[in-house]
């Protein structure tokens, strides 16, 4: 049986994205943690360094929400608006892109680098997949600069498409 699934493409025309590192690590010591937020000018406060640790090695793309409720546990005195505050100080450090899978919910990812999303439609996970450069549309418009392509496919999982099958 054919899998259902859809593709969609946004396009989003946003402050200014760089490109910097990319980290595969599935456990992170928080002496790099510390050390990466140093070298990008950020003082390594508990809270911030506790917040960028989460997002570097859970690579859930979490909402503000998720994050919050998932250290709470940790850092008992941490408030939404400490979380809010941080999560601005990394995007403007370009340590944490936005990416907007879905209404107007915001999520947090620090894979800076440009790359897609898929996002099961069954169990709610949002996978990451490479784009190639050389896939990105010609902007069809004169004198627009683009800042920030977004990729976004809707479908099923390997995981939840087993187990429709059985
Ligand atoms: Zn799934
Ligand atoms: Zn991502």
């Amino acid at each position: 049986m054919p899998v259902f699934w859809s593709c969609y493409i946004f396009f989003y025309f946003c402050s200014t994205i760089t490109v910097h590192y990319i980290y595969k690590l599935t456990t992170m010591k928080q002496e790099v943690v510390n050390k990466h937020l140093i070298d990008n000018g950020i003082r390594p406060l508990r809270k911030r360094a506790l917040i960028y640790n989460y997002l570097m090695t859970k690579r859930n793309h979490p909402t503000v929400e998720t994050i919050f409720r998932d250290l709470l546990t940790k850092e008992p005195s941490l408030s939404k608006t400490t979380v809010y505050n941080v999560l601005n100080l990394l995007i403007e450090k370009n340590l944490v892109q936005t990416i907007s899978i879905e209404g107007n919910e915001l999520r947090y990812d620090a894979d800076v680098k440009p790359h897609g999303h898929f996002k099961c439609t069954s169990c709610g996970k949002i996978f990451d997949f490479d784009v190639d450069e050389k896939m990105y549309p010609k902007i069809p418009l004169e004198g627009f600069t683009t800042h920030q392509v977004q990729y976004y496919i809707t479908g099923e999982c390997p995981h939840c498409t087993k187990a429709h099958l059985n």
